[in-house]
């Protein structure tokens, strides 16, 4: 589905990546322009707000040393280059106040553009952090592309940026659907399946394999829904509707004990209630998980 469902969080950006621009002298060239503005990334998964609800802090390039190692991300819908730069170590000195906050627990708080803005710069980030050395050799990468790769100058090993498919499905049949509840979750907790695609493997297959090894039942159909860019610390969540024969609706699940705590089968209308008197809790709005669900149970399955 494109574009993406509004309720999609991460997934509203309207930033032109323009690859062509990142060459060296592009780059350079965008660098130097006066409305040229960097987010800034702090540990971990944080990036720089402007404080209490002040949205996304971005500094004007000339605020950054020279020599600071920036990552170009595109043109926003003005035509003004955006950057990214590793502010782990401190944030530049402009004048401003920043507050560096996780990014996972701004989420609601951000535009559309800001928040895809943000999981672009963040798992962007994460992965110069941990390429810098070569997988190979061992020696010292260098940047290329405007940030956009890394090379090895030993062994000539190029790193692209990571991105790891990820699957989350909601099981159904007629009017029933599979929720469970993950360990380590929140009280109250229940989501639509999820895990990660392997190598070799098709996301629909994924479906299937992690439907059955999660909770025993067996797939027969699997259809694409929407996907959400989800930067913990860097997935692409695909979903699906994920189909069971009539017959196999409403057997007993054998949930995995090293995943799941439980997962059951639910009627629409129980669910819907459930949800209504706050028994259950869905993910939070903005994730592909709770758009799943509340599309279901507004009937809405395609
Ligand atoms: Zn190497």
């Amino acid at each position: 589905m494109w574009p993406a469902p509004p309720q999609i969080g991460f997934a509203g950006g309207a930033l032109d990546r323009a690859a062509h621009l990142r060459d060296r002298a592009a780059a350079e060239r965008l660098r130097d322009a006066v409305d040229s503005k960097v987010v800034l990334v702090g540990k971990g998964q944080e990036v720089a707000t402007a404080g209490e609800g002040g949205g996304l802090a971005l500094v004007p390039t000339s605020a950054l040393p020279a020599d600071a190692e920036l990552t170009f991300l595109g043109l926003d819908t003005g035509g003004t280059a955006v950057f990214a730069y590793d502010a782990a170590a401190g944030a530049p000195a402009t004048g401003q106040i920043f507050e560096f906050v996780p990014l996972r627990s701004l989420a609601g708080e951000l535009t559309p553009a800001e928040a895809a803005l943000a999981a672009y710069a963040v798992p962007l980030i994460g992965w110069h952090r941990v390429t810098r050395f070569c997988g190979r050799c061992g020696n010292a990468t260098e940047v290329e592309a405007a940030g956009h790769r890394r090379r090895c100058p030993v062994c000539g090993l190029v790193q692209f940026p990571r991105t790891d498919p990820a699957i989350t499905m909601l099981v159904q049949s007629g009017d029933r659907c599979v929720l469970s509840r993950r360990v380590g979750v929140v009280e109250g907790r229940w989501s639509a399946l999820a895990g990660f695609v392997e190598p070799g493997e098709t996301p629909e297959a994924a479906v299937v394999r992690e439907a059955r090894e999660e909770t025993g039942v067996e797939v027969v159909a699997v259809e694409y829904v929407t996907s959400q860019p989800w930067p913990f610390p860097q997935a692409l969540m695909i979903g699906f509707w994920a189909f069971v024969d009539t017959a196999a609706a409403g057997v007993k699940l054998t949930p995995d004990p090293a995943e799941l705590l439980t997962a059951r089968w639910w009627w629409r209308d129980e669910l819907e209630r459930a949800v209504r008197d706050g028994t259950v809790s869905p993910p939070p709005s903005g994730t592909i998980g709770n758009y799943l669900i509340t599309t279901w149970l507004a009937g809405d399955t395609m």
